[in-house]
């Protein structure tokens, strides 16, 4: 089993007295600082200015900067910038300020991993990716908890980078939870293929999929958006309970006969080709050319196929059997 690093591992003492600048104040940036903060470090925000984020930033009590002043000051430089602008403003703004012993940390390896920011030798570098969104990084540490995290060394410029990235994991909370090591390539390789083979591209194609195969049958849609996207959730939640077999154990003999016959159908040996295949693009730097190449274009793909999927008639019945559950909150 990989190791796993916790609190007695990890020592904060080698980040007090330092500068850490955090870039970006969004769902990981705003986390991130008021952990650190909290966490006795101290800590400055680099953002752009007239950012709609600064006052909430100010209000949680930081220091507001540009982008550039604040990798001038800093001695750590977190980059939690929108991961296809960060190359432009790492060029423009931090790299002339990233002097010999700083340490340049990252919460995923995309830019580092695509070459699409080179730093130089000798500063650290080091990634601390929660593996949670940005407010359930903040919410478990002020229950007294935290997230999960991987650390990962790209340059070891000090020798200390390891132990600086396993401080700043225990900033955030994560040693609370657990802290894996891995490589900027790892982690960037298997966060693409997990969202785009199972959990943001498999998982809305297979409940569309199935959504329109009810509909098209001609039963209703609003028992199809039940059944197909509704009690996803359900069955997800005890799957990270208990796996598999607790889900199994869970639901009737019928559902787990059903499932275990008839799953293979429906993710088969093509399917599984296919997954091969969406790994190899991941890997050999199809995708990332791709993706950099759309954000050159001003996005036309991507503005295009979000407004078609958003009129996808699962998002119509959703929207308003959803407005009928009070227990759910608005997401417009
Ligand atoms: P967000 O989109 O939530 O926040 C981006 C921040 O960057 C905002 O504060 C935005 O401020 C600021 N920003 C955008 N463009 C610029 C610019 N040109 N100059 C200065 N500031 C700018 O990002 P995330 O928190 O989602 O992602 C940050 C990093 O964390 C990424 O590397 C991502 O892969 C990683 N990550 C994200 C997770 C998540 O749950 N979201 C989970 C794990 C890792 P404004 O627009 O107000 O100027
Ligand atoms: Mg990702
Ligand atoms: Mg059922």
């Amino acid at each position: 089993m990989a190791k796993m690093y916790y609190d007695v591992d990890a020592n904060l003492e080698l980040l007090k007295g330092k500068v850490i600048a955090v870039m970006g104040y969004g769902s990981q940036g705003h986390a991130q600082a008021q952990n650190l903060k909290d966490s006795g470090l101290n800590v400055v925000i680099g953002l752009r200015p007239g950012s709609a984020r600064t006052e909430r930033a100010q209000a949680a009590g930081f220091e507001v900067m540009t982008v550039e002043e604040a990798a001038k000051r800093a001695d750590v430089i977190q980059i939690l910038l929108p991961d296809e602008t960060q190359s432009k403003v790492y060029n423009e703004e931090i790299k002339q300020h990233l002097t010999s012993g700083k340490a340049l940390v990252f919460s995923h390896g995309f830019n580092i991993h695509f070459g699409q920011i080179v730093p130089p030798s000798d500063v650290d570098v080091f990634m601390v990716a929660p593996k949670s969104p940005g407010h359930l990084v903040r919410r478990t540490y002020t229950e007294g908890a935290g997230v999960p995290a991987l650390i990962a060394v790209h340059q070891d410029a000090s020798g200390k980078a390891k132990e600086l990235a396993l401080a700043y994991a225990k900033g955030i909370g994560s040693t609370k939870a657990g802290v894996l090591e891995t490589s900027f390539g790892e982690e960037t390789e298997t966060d693409l293929f997990g969202e785009q083979a199972v959990l943001c591209g498999g998982a809305s194609e297979l409940v569309k999929a199935g959504f329109d195969t009810l509909v098209e049958a001609g039963y209703q849609p609003e028992i199809a958006y039940f059944e197909c996207l509704h009690e996803l959730k359900l069955i997800v939640d005890l799957m990270y309970e208990g796996g598999m077999s607790w889900m199994r154990y869970s639901v009737s003999d019928t559902a787990q006969y059903g499932d275990m016959t008839i799953g293979k159908r429906i993710i088969n040996q093509e399917t599984r080709k296919e997954m091969k295949r969406v790994l190899e693009e991941i890997q050999d730097g199809r995708f990332a050319k791709a993706w950099l190449l759309e954000n050159q274009a001003n996005r036309p793909t991507f503005n295009a196929m979000t407004r078609i999927e958003a009129n996808h008639p699962i998002e119509k019945v959703g929207e308003q059997l959803r407005g009928m559950m009070s227990w759910l909150k608005k997401h417009e």
